[in-house]
């Protein structure tokens, strides 16, 4: 017998990986009881169509295929399913992942497959092939497991890849698939951590997703992993998902001895609101930690949702303004997806949370927060997106924020809609300076923004010099980040405008 687990990405980029069919692949060839069933791995992306993926599959000549089901593939997966079935009756079908684990008996609707996994597989797929039945939903054990990646890495160049290094989350946000999973947490042993890192440097992988949906949930083991990620593959980049009033000092300086993003979801700010989705803020905590982590040079980005229930726009401007406060190194931004399965999707009368439907289910309304508000959400994410993340702005964005005295939402939806004319950022700015009558402030703005734009070239292009001309020298604008425009000019009133070149060698960033 040949298994295929099969996998459609939603494009080609480094995160599309096919993590869980390799696990599945892995545990299926580990069973002493399948020695006669070989298993494969086949990857496909939403470009191609249902018959596409159905033909070539059909081509493998496997008899049973197992698919990883979410939100955005559902639909492919099924009309796959079809198609393959159709012509042949005889072949037999697994579905697993989020979307069925969330709405199993959507998918045992169908008819279409023979066995449907609820949580994790490596398990319930072996023991299926081999006739066992399952009364109870089947609990891996972690430490009777082998790598998925090691024939995975051998077969096939990835430059980036999802790393699991524990499975569950003690939290139980009622927007997310995580809630419905388990709320012990386990983790993946430490010496095949080890193993793994040394597999990933030898292999050169530059970028790697930490699956871990708190990673520091718990300290000892956030601390552990990292040590173990400093010692055995520093060289690659790392993103980890954190809660920032768990962070501490050793964890920062940890964490500054490597490449890595930190993001964080922050989601709203308002009480209400969080409390609706089983979620709280220390405002005054996180904006602290927040501090510590920019004091560290830490990066970090904040993730905001809207549309949330009891959420308004006027709640959804002081988020995003609190969230610019925090200095996020980004900010990213999302309508509200109620997602089936989850607790949210169970309270959608409650909470009139009419949404679109399949596949985003992104809300279209309700009294809280109509659509005319929806789109002037959507609207500020857009000029959050192009003036603060696309711009790199956070080293100066507070800075223009406190010399023209507006909240960050209102430069966002400013920006917004003068970015119709293709206005660029110092133009926007430069006209919003004017109109506010401190056009003598722009200059040193102006200086500060060229200043961060040929570090950052600098930063991401060691080797090459770049070359920029400004008013103060760049160690003086770097003041800027710290102090108000007007105490700036008065601490340094000559202006003198001159070339500079600044290259950074991958150590250290030169200026002449
Ligand atoms: S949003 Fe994050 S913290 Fe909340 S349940 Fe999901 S994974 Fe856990």
């Amino acid at each position: 017998m040949t298994i295929v687990f099969v996998s459609i990405h939603i494009e080609k980029s480094p995160p599309a990986f096919p993590l869980a069919a390799s696990i599945l692949q892995t545990a299926v060839e580990e069973s002493p009881g399948l020695k006669n069933c070989k298993a494969d791995t086949r990857e496909f992306y939403m470009l191609s169509t249902p018959s596409e993926i159905a033909g070539e599959l059909t081509r493998s000549k496997a008899s049973v295929f197992g698919f990883s089901v979410y939100t955005w593939n559902a639909s492919s997966v099924i009309e796959t399913v079809r198609l393959m079935k159709k012509q042949n009756p005889d072949l037999q079908f697994i579905a697993g992942g989020p979307q069925v684990t969330a709405v199993p008996d959507e998918f045992r609707k169908t008819g279409l497959f023979n066995l449907i996994v609820e949580g994790e597989g490596e398990a319930a797929v072996p023991a299926w092939l081999q006739n066992q039945e399952q009364t109870e939903p089947a609990i891996f054990d972690f430490e009777k497991s082998s790598s998925p990646y090691q024939r995975l890495l051998s077969e096939k160049k990835y430059k980036g890849l999802l790393w699991e290094v524990s499975r569950g989350c003690p939290y139980n946000c009622a927007f997310c698939y995580e809630s419905r999973g388990s709320k012990s947490i386990k983790e993946i042993p430490q010496q095949r951590q080890i193993l793994e890192l040394k597999l990933f440097r030898e292999k050169e992988i530059e970028k790697i997703w930490v699956l871990d949906p708190t990673f520091n949930h718990n300290k000892k083991h956030a601390e552990d992993v990292l040590q173990r990620i400093i010692k055995y593959n520093p060289e690659a980049h790392y993103t980890f998902e954190i809660r920032a009033e768990l962070m501490n000092e050793p964890l920062c300086s940890q964490f500054s001895e490597l490449s890595a993003s930190l993001q964080i979801g922050l989601q709203s700010t308002d009480k209400q609101v969080l409390k609706s989705v089983n979620r709280s803020l220390d405002a005054g905590k996180f904006l602290q930690k927040c501090r510590m982590m920019s004091s560290w040079g830490l990066t970090y980005g904040i993730d905001l949702i809207y549309g949330l229930p009891f959420d308004t726009i006027k709640k959804f401007l002081k988020s995003v303004d609190y969230a610019v406060d925090a200095g996020p190194n980004n900010i990213d931004i999302f309508p509200l997806s109620v997602l089936p399965g989850t607790e949210l999707a169970n309270k959608i009368e409650e909470w009139e949370l009419n949404n679109e439907g399949f596949p985003s289910y992104t809300v279209t309304g309700n009294s809280h927060f109509p659509a005319a508000d929806l789109k002037r959400a959507a609207e500020i994410t857009h000029g959050c997106n192009e003036l603060y993340n696309k711009e790199q702005a956070f080293p100066w964005f507070r800075t223009v924020l406190k010399a023209l005295k507006v909240p960050a939402s209102v430069l966002f939806e400013k920006y917004a809609k003068k970015n119709k004319d293709k206005d660029d950022v110092i133009g926007f700015l430069s006209h919003e300076f004017n109109s506010a009558g401190k056009a003598s402030l722009f200059g040193v703005i102006e200086s500060f923004i060229l200043w961060s734009r040929t570090a950052e070239a600098a930063f991401t292009n060691p080797g090459t010099t770049f070359q920029v001309q400004l008013c103060r020298r760049p160690e003086m604008l770097d003041e800027l980040a710290e102090t108000d425009v007007e105490s700036f000019l008065r601490k340094h009133p000559a202006s003198k405008l001159r070339k500079y070149q600044i290259i950074f060698d991958g150590r250290e960033l030169y200026i002449n």
